[in-house]
């Protein structure tokens, strides 16, 4: 018996990190992912904290019959799946009314999206709801296919990677039936998009527009500039003619917009012509800002889709869900980092982001602050410029490096027009090419008029008359911030918690790579401003929850079913900083269990307590352990819960459950 329960732990290792009995060995750890993913056990604790590797391919592991398993069931009571995590937090905040949040990190593809989805069908499923709250769930999961349809996109690393953060509140309340949710798994993509944009409130006009303006898009990317330099014009007059209907305004005004810019000259409007690069950067502009703004709109569209307005239950509790972009690790892109360069080295040690947040962050002194600084300086202010202005204000800074600053080994691996940051997760370059151009991003004023007159009616809510007369500088034209998280369904009725939740080190990487990732590769550079607000809103909004984590692990760079590329899945177990979630978990109390949970499921092994126990549960407990041998500094017994402290304890205990058996 007891042989076979071995046989069977070597084979598919241990479900829980922390009865690794070599815990801080991080080849056992690797050794231990790897069996488990051979066996297609994609699931592991450390205590709480799940781990997920990718399996890339789809496992019958998330069927009615899986959600009915985890439904209302102890964490350690099954196998290790996201089902329980989801249920954990469930019951975490029904029992303690206590707002919860799941937290999903991981780089680019290692399953983020794919875990909060599986989250969001499980909450679906399992939790009972009123038809209106149905209502709201349907449209929470259906306005996933309509996000990731017009905000992701295809990329090396990932065939859907998100190009927007999420952050949802998903409201539960106490009431209601039990829940029927239509099935999303339609065939063909676009069906389920048009489908979800249905559910949540489009009608035939609004699709149709809405079509329109990604067409417009495409077509505007299409639209080649020839003619002479002063005489600039565009080559396809049926291009145009497409653009100008989909648009829904004038082409001869689109055609003037599209090459010319409106200046004053001693008091008079005068088109002046622009250059073929200024042209090319004009139409550039105009498909972000068509782009960016409408994904605004629809996110905006669907949080409205989402308020739940029946006040006669306030009593919500919430549990938050947020899915932000993935630590994107790029030898070269050519799409959205145009101009960038990233490169990553094995990180060199632990040290406190904060360090580096204040490098990109800090007001006045930051690298966002000088980048805004000189782009507003008159002159000659360029790439270049910006790069020896960093080096004059940031050059002494740990970690930051320049060509000019570096030893001469670090040199061989920079160019001339680069800095490196010295992250935590690894050192990365980034190119200044266009740091200045993206930043700008001129939208001309008359492109802008042109959009203002559009007979579409989402160009027309996206492009309104009023910031016309506004003498602001020229808005960033592309994604814009607000679309990074999607505001909060609604706010709880619970404010902050009582104390703050400290968050765990190996959270801040995370943060850091997500800050930074989102602040110097995914254009928005003004908007560096706005974005920092967003951060300290959701770090707020966090902050007043209870957070559990889910950490996501891509185990190859090939997309490949079955592969387990060790290399890179050290790298990753070290800069989400597993081993030191390990750690942290054996030095205290590693098990912690509710007296009816811990008797219920060992009471078996005592014969006072089977086949049940009459008196209180805590002398229950107490009677239980006694007989199983507990020495007295092995565990604890507080209020509710027995505390374990060595992981070998618990094992032992299971292993006599599993030889009864
Ligand atoms: P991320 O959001 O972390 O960038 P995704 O969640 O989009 O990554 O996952 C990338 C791809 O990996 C998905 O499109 C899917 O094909 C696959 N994948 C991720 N998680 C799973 C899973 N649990 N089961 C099967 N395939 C998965
Ligand atoms: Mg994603």
């Amino acid at each position: 018996m007891m042989e076979s329960a071995l046989t069977a732990r070597d084979r598919v290792g241990v479900q829980d990190f922390v009865l690794l009995e070599n815990f801080t060995s991080e080849a056992a750890f690797i050794e231990n992912l790897r069996k488990r993913f051979k066996e297609n056990l994609i699931y592991t604790y450390i205590g709480s904290v799940l781990v997920s590797v990718n399996p890339y391919k789809d496992l019958e592991i998330y069927t009615k019959n899986h959600m009915e398993r985890y439904r209302g069931v102890n964490f350690y009571e099954v196998s290790p799946h996201i089902y329980a995590v989801a249920d954990n937090s469930y019951r975490s905040m029904r029992t303690e009314r206590k707002d919860q949040c799941i937290l999903i990190s991981g780089e680019s593809g290692a399953g983020k999206t794919e875990a909060s989805k599986k989250i969001l069908q499980y909450y679906a499923f399992t939790c009972p709801a009123s038809e209106q709250v149905q209502t709201i769930k349907d449209r929470l999961l259906q306005s996933n296919p309509v996000l990731e349809a017009f905000g992701n996109a295809k990329t090396l690393r990932n065939d859907n990677s998100s190009r927007f953060g999420k952050y949802m509140d998903i409201q539960f309340d106490f009431k209601g039936n039990c829940p029927k949710v239509s099935s999303i798994n339609d065939r063909s993509d676009w069906k389920m998009v048009r489908k979800a944009l249905t559910v949540i409130g489009f009608n035939e006009n609004d699709v149709e527009e809405l079509l329109n303006i990604i067409a417009s898009v495409l077509h505007l990317g299409n639209v080649q500039y020839g003619g002479e330099e002063g005489n600039v014009c565009i080559t396809s007059d049926t291009q145009i003619k497409y653009l100008a209907r989909l648009l829904g305004v004038n082409g001869a005004v689109l055609t003037e917009a599209l090459t010319h810019k409106k200046i004053i000259a001693k008091g008079e409007e005068l088109m002046s012509p622009l250059n073929l690069e200024q042209a090319s950067s004009a139409r550039d502009a105009l498909s972000k800002a068509v782009y960016g703004r409408t994904f605004t709109w629809l996110v905006n569209k669907i949080n409205a889709s989402l308020t739940y307005t029946d006040d006669s239950h306030k009593n919500y509790s919430v549990i938050g869900l947020l899915d932000i972009y993935g630590f994107e690790v790029f030898q070269h892109n050519r799409y959205i980092f145009v101009g960038l360069k990233v490169w990553m080295w094995e990180p060199v040690q632990y040290f406190n982001n904060k360090i580096i947040c204040d490098l990109v962050e800090e007001k006045f002194k930051g690298i966002i602050s000088i980048l805004d600084e000189e782009c507003l300086r008159p002159g000659d202010a360029s790439d270049v410029t910006f790069l020896e202005k960093l080096e004059d204000t940031v050059g002494g800074h740990a970690h930051f490096v320049t060509h000019k600053l570096a030893d001469a080994k670090t040199r061989k691996v920079m160019g001339r027009d680069e800095f490196r940051l010295l992250h935590y997760a690894g050192e990365v370059n980034y190119n200044v090419n266009g740091f200045l151009d993206k930043n700008n991003d001129l939208l001309f004023r008359n492109l802008k008029e042109v959009m203002c007159m559009s007979e579409n009616k989402i160009l027309n809510q996206c492009f309104d008359r009023e910031e016309l007369s506004d003498k602001k500088r020229p808005e960033t034209a592309s994604i814009c911030v607000q679309t990074l998280f999607t505001s909060p369904v609604s706010t709880s009725g619970y404010g902050p918690a009582p104390f703050p939740i400290l968050f765990p080190p190996s959270l801040h990487p995370f943060l850091t790579s997500f800050s930074l990732f989102f602040v110097c590769l995914c254009l928005p550079f003004q908007a560096a401003t706005q974005f920092k607000a967003s951060l300290a809103k959701l770090m707020e909004i966090l902050m007043s929850k209870e957070p559990s984590y889910v950490r996501c692990i891509k185990p190859n760079d090939s997309k490949q079913a079955g592969r387990f590329d060790e290399v890179l899945i050290r790298h990753q177990v070290k800069y989400l900083g597993l081993m030191e979630n390990l750690r942290v978990r054996r030095a205290g109390f590693a098990y912690r269990r509710r007296y009816e949970v811990f008797l219920q499921r060992y009471k078996s092994l005592c014969p006072d307590t089977w086949p049940n126990w009459q008196g209180k549960l805590a002398d229950g407990v107490a009677t239980l352990v006694k007989h199983l041998g507990y020495k007295p500094e092995e565990y604890k017994l507080g209020r509710s819960k027995i505390f374990i402290r060595f992981p070998k304890t618990l094992f032992a205990t299971e292993e006599a459950l599993e030889t009864r058996k």
